[in-house]
């Protein structure tokens, strides 16, 4: 197949640009006017002018949670407590009497007045239904009277908010909350399968061909083997474990990387701390929640290099991110010479000391450009006096640090176009740019797109890139976004999406 007569960004600095590209089966001939004639009788499919560039990764998203969420109450957006029960109480009314009732995406740093959420809230609108609002960062937990009471008083280790009376209010904070999750808000496989299923339509349709999926701790590889043994499986998968599997990882002797071009299991996750949102990200000053500290992921850095895994780490603080740069340093031994792709999740505040770092121990910040614009007045009031080094896009890569974008979706939305607008222009709503010194370029926000979560993967000779050898996952683009003004980026729509040679949206003919 030929995709002819446009503008091919190959993000190969060798050949930056092509005006057609041969495909041959799943991987990339090559650029045209040397291969296609080598083709027996090419399939050619006319750009007209569109662009195309290397398929997307989303290098940090919560696939089965997002492909769940969509299904849920959502609370983005909402401005107060009210309007939040509100949104609850219609879907109350209108959905299911046995069962849960689940939503997401509160925030309430957002409400007007800022007031923490609690179980007498909910009850007026759910009665007897047990309900679970999880906030947008995933680390905080609402629920009404009917799911505590589930719990029956105990509910473990983590932040259990009480009122002034000693009872549990209803919210529940990191481990307190995930424990509750695991115990009573298990969804069933096959519901998750389906959601998924659904998602990676909906993701084809953003141009995204690969993730790097979070949640292994959910049993995501499960669900991505058996779409896969389904013949369902069109996205690449870079898969997270929790770290706390080690011990099964090395008792069966598995490696990471095992897996084939459609799902790996590649890195173990865990935490250094909570979050921005929920006041929970640990920080210099002394506040905030540690879940790691450094000696403890030193040591599981560690043992997990030993036994060939790379380790993701959640770190939101400048405490968080300096504990976990100290761990990675105290092991460089071990897991340098092995070539293991170390990775900081997040790093939102990071001191400016610790900023080379990055750099100077080879290990990347896999960020997500969207939770700047996203975050900027939160930062600005819980972060004031430190934002100059928060969400630091620009200074990290120009520190040499590998920089990766994800959505950290259902977080952010999984659309890495918005992803792409939000690094190069920090803002999403019309106000000017948030420390706009931070602002990257298009081509840089497309490169932590597509060809550094390849690298992350270990798999740079394999995609990432339009070069002859690599897989043919591509997007076809309206227009070439490294050519607009950056007024004109939000007009930039995905055409079409091919992952390994086939079509998995909207197959061309276009108009
Ligand atoms: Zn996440």
């Amino acid at each position: 197949m030929i995709l002819g007569n446009g503008v091919v960004r190959t993000m190969d600095p060798s050949l930056p640009t092509a005006a057609a590209l041969a495909i041959a089966g799943d991987t990339v001939a090559g650029g045209v006017g040397t291969h296609e004639r080598a083709l027996p009788s090419p399939e050619r499919v006319d750009l007209r002018g569109r662009c195309v560039v290397p398929g997307f990764t989303d290098a940090h998203v919560h696939f089965p949670t997002w492909a769940l969420a969509r299904r849920q109450v959502r609370l983005e957006g909402t401005r107060s407590l009210e309007e939040a029960v509100a949104r609850v109480g219609a879907a109350a009314s209108s959905a299911l009497s046995g069962g849960w009732l689940r939503g997401c995406g509160w925030r309430s740093a957002d409400w007007l007045p800022a007031v923490e959420p609690t179980r007498h809230a909910l009850d007026p609108v759910t009665g007897d239904v047990p309900a679970a609002l999880w906030a947008r960062d995933d680390h905080s937990l609402w629920l009404n009277s009917a799911a505590l009471a589930l719990a029956r008083g105990d509910l473990g280790t983590g932040v259990v908010e009480l009122d002034d009376a000693g009872e549990p209010t209803g919210l529940l904070r990191e481990e307190a909350a995930w424990r509750f999750r695991e115990r009573y808000l298990a969804v069933g496989e096959n519901e998750t399968a389906d959601a998924m299923r659904e998602g990676i339509r909906v993701a084809h349709a953003r141009g995204v061909t690969a993730v790097h999926d979070k949640d292994g701790w959910l049993g995501a590889q499960r669900i991505w083997q058996r779409l896969r043994a389904s013949g369902l499986l069109t996205l690449r998968v870079w898969q997270s474990l929790p770290h706390e599997r080690l011990g099964e990882l090395e008792a069966l002797g598995l490696r990471s990387g095992i897996g084939d071009d459609w799902l790996r299991i590649g890195y173990l996750k865990l935490f250094m701390d909570g979050t921005l949102g929920s006041r929970t990200a640990w920080l210099l000053d002394g506040s905030g929640v540690a879940i790691t500290t450094g000696e403890e992921l030193a040591e599981v850095v560690r043992r997990a290099a030993r036994a060939g895994w790379p380790v993701a780490v959640h770190a939101i603080g400048d405490r968080a991110n300096r504990e976990a740069l100290d761990a990675f340093e105290a092991t460089r031994d071990e897991w340098h010479p092995r070539g293991l792709r170390q990775r900081i999740e997040h790093a939102q505040l990071v001191h400016p000391d610790d900023l080379p770092r990055f750099a100077a121990l080879g290990v990347a910040c896999s960020v997500q450009f969207s939770h700047a614009p996203s975050d900027r007045d939160m930062a600005d009031r819980f972060w004031a006096g430190r934002t100059a080094h928060a969400y630091a896009f620009r200074s990290l890569l120009g520190s040499g640090a590998v920089v990766a974008n994800g959505s950290d979706a259902p977080v952010e939305e999984l659309d890495p176009l918005g992803g792409i607008r939000a690094g190069v222009l920090r803002s999403l709503d019309g106000r000017d740019a948030w420390h706009p010194e931070q602002s990257l370029g298009v081509e840089e926000a497309l490169h932590a797109t597509t060809v550094t979560p390849a690298w992350l993967a270990g798999e740079e000779r394999r995609r990432g890139r339009l070069v002859p050898g690599q897989l043919a996952d591509l997007v076809v683009l309206d227009r070439d976004p490294l050519a607009v003004p950056p007024e004109e980026l939000a007009a930039v729509t995905v055409v079409a999406t091919m992952v390994g040679g086939r079509w998995v949206h909207n197959p061309p003919p276009w108009d």
